[in-house]
């Protein structure tokens, strides 16, 4: 066996890349010609396409596209290998930045020119070449630079990605993006937190609506509160726009430092107690009034429905009237321990008498001696029970024997000007009926 046969049957076929960037296939390189190839002292396989790439090189032509500077009108080449390398990664338009050889020789010219951050916050810089400053203005230097990051917010933006954050209104599962670019300015200020915004939809809500003036919730209070755009995204979209009930600056001061008080029970021997609520005392305030009103406590106030109106005979002998058991008064003899057992009171009209009548000064019929006759008397009159007096004391006295009873008050024994009877005693009075009447 020659060497030549041996160096063949130990050469093998092999798989070797394409030579279009981007591109995984393979060509197959046989082992005949790896022998000729390695005759010829070289180590590298040859730079080949795979039969794929090189239909479409077939298809291809080179193609002139216009200088990336529009004051040029000359043109560069888009080779078929650079359009094949394109194709494989998907694109078929050429790059808009490439120079034409003139311009590429005149950038030779011109400086780079060191732009700062367009990250707000950044102090770093790009650079801008002179290819692409020859592209914007053909040299000028009039041209503006373009906005862009620098490398290392650029390294950094690429591994960031937008994040969904919640809308700043509460109620509100809406979202909105936390763009790449404004984390990037977040993060070059400091700052690691998303900001508070709103959602779209209730960014669109407070965009049309101002912050409106309401009326204060208190009674009694002409104040206002600002109803703000802010708190009506939120009751515009999910409160049904109904205006919150809510007190003025200087109500809510009033409410916050007071303090609920406890108080008694206004029925008379009860025990319980009533809470005065801040909210109450605030109404009151509000109205002119500084003390509490007199109240039930719960029990009674539930408890005193149970009683109705009774009339109760006047305590006055004679009269025929009566005077109302209301139902707190009966809630209040139940409490004290006597249900149902009325107090001796007068009726309305004996009362009003009392209250109008005057003690009186009469002379006696027969010596013309005066006579005081206390208002109480002047109801036992009026009510029939007794008759005005005519005589004096001592003429009384003097006549006594034949005086005869009055049958409604045979146990009085009538008395001289007598000192006025209390109005509601249940003693008998001092002052007699007049027998001669
Ligand atoms: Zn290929
Ligand atoms: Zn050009
Ligand atoms: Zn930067
Ligand atoms: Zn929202
Ligand atoms: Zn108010
Ligand atoms: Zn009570
Ligand atoms: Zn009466
Ligand atoms: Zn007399």
């Amino acid at each position: 066996m020659t060497l030549k046969a041996s160096l063949l049957s130990g050469l093998k076929d092999k798989e070797v890349p394409c030579r279009t960037k981007g591109c995984r296939n393979t060509w197959t390189w046989e082992g005949t010609e790896q022998l000729r190839w390695m005759g010829d002292g070289k180590l590298e396989p040859p730079l080949r396409m795979c039969a794929e790439c090189y239909a479409k090189y077939n298809e291809l032509e080179d193609r002139k596209v216009p200088c990336a500077n529009d004051a040029c009108e000359g043109t560069w080449t888009w080779t078929k290998s650079a359009r094949l390398a394109a194709l494989k990664k998907g694109r078929t338009e050429p790059p808009r930045d490439r120079l034409c050889e003139a311009c590429r020789s005149q950038a030779k010219e011109v400086a780079s020119l060191d732009v700062p951050c367009r990250v707000r916050g950044c102090e770093n810089t790009w650079v801008w070449t002179p290819e692409e400053r020859i592209a914007a203005d053909g040299g000028a230097g009039t041209a503006k630079p373009p906005m862009r990051m620098c490398d290392s917010c650029y390294d950094h933006f690429k591994g960031m990605s937008d994040q969904q954050i919640k809308c700043r209104i509460q109620v509100c599962e809406g979202t909105w993006t936390w763009t790449r670019g404004m984390q990037l300015e977040a993060t070059a200020r400091g700052i690691t937190e998303p900001p508070k915004r709103m959602c779209d939809a209730c960014a669109e809500v407070f965009s049309s609506v101002e912050d409106l003036e309401q009326p204060c919730k208190a009674r009694g209070c002409s104040g206002s509160w600002i109803w703000t755009r802010f708190a009506q995204v939120e009751v515009i979209r999910f409160g049904g726009g109904k205006v919150p009930a809510r007190m003025c600056s200087n109500c809510y001061e009033k409410f916050k430092n007071s303090q609920e008080q406890t108080l008694d029970c206004r029925i008379s021997g009860c025990q319980g107690k009533w809470v005065w609520t801040k909210q109450m005392q605030l109404d009151a305030s509000n109205r002119g009034f500084k003390d509490p009103p007199r109240r039930m406590c719960d029990a009674c106030a539930s408890e005193v429905l149970s009683y109705a109106e009774q009339g109760v005979p006047c305590k006055q002998d004679g009269c025929g009237n009566t005077w109302t058991f209301n139902p707190e008064m009966q809630l209040s003899a139940s409490r004290k321990g006597k249900p149902g057992e009325p107090p001796r009171r007068m009726c309305e009209r004996c009362k009003r008498f009392l209250d109008s009548a005057e003690t009186k000064e009469i002379s006696c019929e027969a010596c013309a001696a005066a006579i005081v006759w206390p208002k109480e008397h002047q109801l036992k009159v009026e009510l029939g029970v007794w008759v005005k007096p005519s005589l004096c004391a001592d003429c009384r006295r003097a006549r006594g024997s034949h005086v005869p009873s009055n049958p409604s008050t045979t146990s009085e024994t009538p008395t001289s000007d007598a000192p006025s009877a209390p109005a509601d005693a249940s003693t008998p009075p001092a002052e007699g009926p007049n027998p001669l009447l």
